[in-house]
């Protein structure tokens, strides 16, 4: 019961509680994969998924941007011009699909099941579907140079009649 002896005393907290800090704040976790995962195995099991792990990065196997007639994950059935409906479940998409006619992501297609026009079906060993896209492109040009020579004129109308306007003030 003697405090006096106790005030020479040093306790050393610190360091030991900063190394169970670092131990438990385990923010990443660097996993190596013992087995190589194939692309399959990794579509099938992407159903089921733990809540609590979140894959941040994953190895080979990314899926890149691709015209539809291209997908690796859904089949594609080529047809020379069917526009009607889609053609077996050339409907379905990936989040890399790409509109061969409109040369933007699938999913932003408005005509994609549409009616007379699907372009779901279309595919580059078509002629048909070849001629739709370059008359879609061209058609595209077309549009910009009339945009641009209307506005021409309309510059030209402006000036003309801003000129017409300055010479016709009457003078105070
Ligand atoms: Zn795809
Ligand atoms: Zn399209």
């Amino acid at each position: 019961m003697c405090t006096a002896g106790n005030s020479d005393e040093i306790i050393i907290l610190s360091d030991d509680e900063e190394e169970e800090d670092k131990e438990n704040d385990l923010s990443c976790l660097i996993v190596e994969l013992l087995t190589p995962v194939c692309v399959s195995d990794r579509v099938s099991s992407s159903s089921i998924q733990d809540e609590d792990v979140v894959v941040m990065f994953s190895r080979g196997a990314d899926v890149l941007p691709h015209a539809r007639h291209d997908c690796p994950v859904h089949p594609f059935v080529a047809t020379e011009k069917e526009t009607g409906a889609p053609v077996a479940k050339n409907q379905l998409i990936c989040d890399q699909c790409f509109c061969y006619i409109c040369d933007k992501l699938a999913s932003l297609c408005v005509v994609w099941c549409h009616s007379g026009v699907c372009h779901c079906n279309s595919h580059l060993r078509s002629n048909f579907w070849n001629n739709v896209r370059y008359v879609h492109l061209v058609g595209d040009l077309a549009a910009f140079n009339l945009a641009l020579s209307e506005i021409d004129s309309h510059l030209r109308r402006a000036g003309t009649e801003f000129s017409w306007l300055l010479h016709s003030t009457p003078s105070k």
